[in-house]
């Protein structure tokens, strides 16, 4: 569900239980629970960010239930620290995850795999045509990270934490104005937005296909960043780095 600006709390649930993924603001997921009548079974967080969990204490008043968080990251009300390799089960709704370290935007950023049903919840990781800013880890680190959740099963639905779907999408053109299927897709999620719709979840092989940050060394990403400029010897984590920077400051 939407909430803030721009954020996506997800939400699974059965008809009857719910978890809940990076719940920023409680209030809508509250809102939610009452008025379908769910039972909050469990709350998985993927990084400290305050838009992530900033509504794990008022949830916890309502629900004693366990928190998920990144081992590597302190935050208020997590139970159950985890870590690369981890598993998560929710008995409930019959959910296991397995735990991917994905740092980058932030040093203990984590995702959930969903294996069974092949949903990714990778918080502020990857984007919808794009990728994370780099608060505390370095390039080479964000760019394991996305490497690790390139590798996954094209199919595989990408639950990230925010609409930039559109804004991305602008700054892919710009970097990769001949890619086809970046063209067809900034159209496909235009016509979304306005009729209101989100744009999110999209598939890793669409990622693939047309997000710059998993196309670093693809030629024409290459021969772009070198003609602007931006990138002098091409190695994959100079053309991450430059890609990541002109982002930054393109808009
Ligand atoms: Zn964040
Ligand atoms: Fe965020």
């Amino acid at each position: 569900m939407p909430a803030f600006n721009d954020n996506y709390l997800w939400l699974i649930h059965d008809g009857d239980s719910a978890a809940v993924v990076d719940p920023g603001d409680a209030a809508p997921i509250l809102a939610v629970l009452e008025r379908r009548q769910l039972k909050l079974v469990a709350i998985l967080l993927t990084h400290h960010h305050a838009d992530h969990a900033g509504g794990v204490t008022q949830l916890l008043q309502h629900f004693a239930v366990p928190v998920y968080g990144p081992e590597n990251e302190i935050i208020t009300g997590v139970s159950q620290l985890l870590s690369e390799g981890d598993g998560v089960t929710v008995p409930e709704l019959g959910l296991q995850f397995s735990v991917l370290e994905v740092p980058g935007h932030t040093l203990g950023h984590i995702a959930y795999l969903a294996p069974e049903q092949g949903w990714l919840f990778c918080g502020d990781t990857l984007f919808g045509g794009g990728c994370g800013r780099l608060f505390e880890g370095t390039p080479a680190q964000m760019r394991a990270s996305l490497a690790k959740l390139a590798a996954l099963p094209d199919p595989t639905q990408v639950y990230c934490a925010h609409e930039y779907t559109l804004a991305n999408l602008r700054f892919a053109l710009e970097v990769e104005p001949e890619n086809a299927a970046l063209t067809s897709r900034f159209e496909h999620e235009q016509a979304k937005r306005a009729q209101g719709l989100a744009t999110v979840p999209s598939t890793i092989g669409l990622e693939k296909a047309t997000n710059p940050f998993l196309r670093d060394q693809a030629p024409a990403i290459v021969r772009r960043l070198i003609a602007s400029g931006r990138l002098r010897e091409n190695t994959p984590v100079a053309a991450f780095t430059a890609l990541r920077e002109w982002k930054n400051t393109f808009h």
